[in-house]
């Protein structure tokens, strides 16, 4: 079932409950007012006749009061009638027409007993309410009096009351009904034309479409908005996306030029000189090499866009920052470039939750830059301190630096600066250094004066050192 037919239907049966509650309400009122009015103006009247019937010499003498015949206006189905202790009639009003009101032997019983009785009879096929009381005379029953009330317009007006409720509460729901459907189509309209907007989206692909937003800035607007803005997301992650696998292609397109154009020259030239050939093989190792870099650069970022978190354990951050600086110092040395370690700062036994592979590239990433934008006989210090709850871990070079304008985007995928191009690299390094950084609840800054050198520090949260073993 549609929501707009659910919606109406609800809000239809709520009213319904609400209007039958209220009607019978009503109802019930009104018969209880109505029949108490009846019971109080027949129990007044007989007990006006009691008191104003005389009885003398086994005699009732009914006085004017009694005898009035009733008006056809004040009263036109008041009926009264007199019973002597034998429970025969005396004497009956003209609106009686000769006919008696019933008195059962129970009824008469009761009086007799000085309990009056108020009943519900049935004369000539109409409903009468009929009170009976004993007449007194020194303490002693001398006669019963009976007062009787028809209750036919009591009950026509009930009728048409009962009538105008139904008939009022019909119209109601079907108005209510109408106009909830209408309601809700309209309050609808709006959804209907956000999932066409979105559907036609989807099935042209064009995540640049927006939906209309609607003017007011209710839950349809807020709706819209919040579509628009995963949109944005999307839009912003299909583009980075399809540069990704671009900036990849033309990366890898490169070596497996350079491979594929020297494999077929030493098919070419079979009988080439040993020297050119081992120089053709060599360029050729070169760009594989360099292709398994971008190749392993690309795995370990894929990876981490699905969402691949690494497997931290505590580990001890001195051992991790001294491998590296061995690593960094092998790859100097050709280069005549100095490395130094700085690491009486850090605390002894410093601990972090890492993975230390991981962990280790990241260092050597930096310094593998450090070294690589340096200039000759430069310098590189490896530099790592504790500072409260933080290590924080700098490597600082002496190179050429990096442009105010390129700072803001050496993290990212592919970016190298112009002058970098020079030097054999993949532009994935730095994304995959802050990639690591994140994973470790890191943070990784740099900081670069041209002509002057590059900082780049790691702050690392830190983990409380190792107990000492207690010596058995
Ligand atoms: P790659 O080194 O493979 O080019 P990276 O992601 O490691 O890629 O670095 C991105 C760019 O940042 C480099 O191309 C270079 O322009 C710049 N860069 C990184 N480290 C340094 C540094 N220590 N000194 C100068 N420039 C740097």
């Amino acid at each position: 079932m549609s929501l707009r037919a659910r919606l109406t239907l609800w809000f239809t049966a709520v009213l319904a409950i609400a209007m039958i509650l209220f009607g019978a309400l009503v109802y019930a009122l009104l018969n209880g007012e109505l029949h108490a009015d009846v019971d109080a103006s027949v129990e007044n009247k007989a007990h006006d006749a009691a008191l104003s019937v005389r009885y003398e010499n086994q005699q009732f003498f009914v006085p004017t009061r009694v005898r009035v015949p009733e008006s056809q206006f004040r009263a036109p189905t008041l009926y009264t009638e007199i019973r002597d202790i034998h429970g025969d009639v005396v004497w009956r009003s003209d609106t009686l027409q000769g006919s008696d009101l019933p008195a059962s032997a129970a009824t008469l019983a009761s009086a007799k007993a000085g309990t009056p009785v108020i009943e519900t009879v049935f004369q000539a096929g109409q409903a009468v309410r009929l009170y009976t009381a004993p007449i007194l005379v020194n303490g002693r029953v001398v006669g019963y009096v009976q007062v009787g009330r028809n209750l036919a317009d009591i009950d026509a007006a009930l009728k048409q009351l009962r009538l105008w409720l139904v008939v009022s509460i019909v119209i109601a729901l079907a108005a209510a009904g109408g106009g909830g459907w209408l309601l809700a189509h309209a309050a609808l309209r709006p959804i209907d034309q956000i999932i066409q907007a979105a559907r036609a989206i989807g099935q042209a692909q064009r995540l640049d479409r927006r939906l209309p937003t609607p003017p007011v800035a209710d839950e349809i607007g807020h709706l819209a908005a919040t579509f628009n803005e995963m949109l944005d997301r999307l839009e912003a992650a299909f583009v980075a996306q399809q540069r990704f696998v671009a900036d990849a292609s033309h990366e890898l397109r490169t070596p497996l030029t350079t491979i594929q154009g020297n494999v077929e020259f030493l098919l070419r030239n079979p009988d080439m000189p040993a020297a050119e050939r081992i120089e053709a093989l060599n360029d050729v190792a070169d760009e594989a090499s360099r292709m398994a870099r971008l190749v392993n650069g690309l795995l370990a970022l894929a990876r981490a866009d699905a969402g691949r978190h690494l497997e931290r354990r505590p580990v001890e951050l001195r051992s991790i920052i001294e491998n590296c600086f061995h690593h960094a110092q092998a790859l100097a040395r050709p280069r005549t470039i100095t490395v130094e370690l700085a690491l009486n700062r850090l605390e002894p036994g410093a601990r972090v939750m890492a993975d230390p592979d991981r962990l280790g590239e990241l260092f050597t990433i930096l310094l593998d830059n450090a070294v690589k934008y340096n200039r000759p006989n430069g310098l590189v210090r490896l530099t790592a301190r504790t500072e409260g709850r933080i290590h924080r871990i700098s490597v600082s070079d002496t190179g050429r630096g990096i442009a105010p304008e390129d700072l803001p985007h050496v993290f990212e995928r592919f970016y190298r600066s112009p002058h970098a191009r020079s030097e054999d690299g993949t532009g994935l390094g730095l994304a995959i250094a802050r990639w690591i950084a994140s994973e470790h609840n890191a943070r990784i800054t740099v900081e670069s004066v041209p002509d002057v050198g590059s900082t780049f520090t790691v702050t690392l949260p830190a983990l409380e050192p190792a107990p000492l073993l207690p010596v058995s």
